[in-house]
């Protein structure tokens, strides 16, 4: 692989929002993931492969060198932890925040264990512990605003953009935990062994990151 620049990209938003970026580099795939099963994507480059995999699956792939690069939600690193990856560039895509949710008229500082229902256990935890408050973490991998509803949970971690799928669902946000938008990481050895090709990519993508809010 050392002659090859692997990127690792998930489908949808990701994919489409890092389209630019790739471009700016010349990079160019050969093919469309919504209309193409195959996971290893040729590029214009013939030494540029994209693959195209799970978002939560992109740290672990470029951590352990199965990718050179990916391109991931910071909200999917904060849950992968460790520092297993660089993360030099923000491309300031697929801009979102992660906050506490429930019902209007919930109570988060009452004396009982909260119950927090979130895909994001780590950031959850976290975030309450921070703020020393002890709370029961349940884990759910998506839907997570009926949690609240049907007295699963008191309150949710997710992700929000404009509010309306709260609102749909009779819930309102609470807490703002942090702000979420995608970031470029880079595998430790290919830093150092690609450091040539990989500068040049990381150069051309931050030239074209939006600027402003
Ligand atoms: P919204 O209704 O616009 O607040 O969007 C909230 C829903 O879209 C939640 O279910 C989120 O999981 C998802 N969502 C919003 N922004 C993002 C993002 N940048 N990345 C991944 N999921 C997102």
């Amino acid at each position: 692989m050392q002659d090859k620049l692997i990127i690792a990209l998930s489908k949808g938003r990701i994919f489409k929002e890092t389209l630019p970026f790739l471009k700016a580099a010349g990079i160019e795939p050969e093919d469309d993931p919504e209309h193409s099963r195959k996971l290893i994507l040729d590029t214009n480059q013939e030494d540029v492969k994209l693959l195209v995999i799970r978002a939560t699956d992109v740290p672990t792939y470029v951590e352990h060198g199965g990718a050179d690069l990916g391109v991931a939600g910071k909200d999917v690193l904060m849950e992968h932890g460790g520092s297993g990856v660089y993360e030099p560039l923000d491309l300031r895509i697929a801009r979102c925040r992660l906050m506490v949710a429930g019902q209007p008229d919930v109570d988060l500082e009452g004396s009982r264990r909260l119950r927090v229902a979130t895909k994001f256990v780590n950031s959850a935890r976290r975030y309450f512990a921070d703020k020393g408050q002890q709370v029961e973490v349940i884990k759910l991998y998506g839907s997570m605003e009926l949690a609240p509803l049907v007295g699963l949970a008191d309150c949710i971690v997710d992700l929000v953009d404009t509010g309306g799928t709260l609102k749909a669902n009779g819930l309102v946000p609470l807490e703002h935990i942090c702000d979420i938008s995608s970031r470029l990481i880079v595998n430790k050895a290919s830093m150092k062994m690609k450091q040539a090709r990989v500068r040049q990519l990381m150069n051309a993508m931050s030239a074209v990151v939006p600027r402003g809010d």
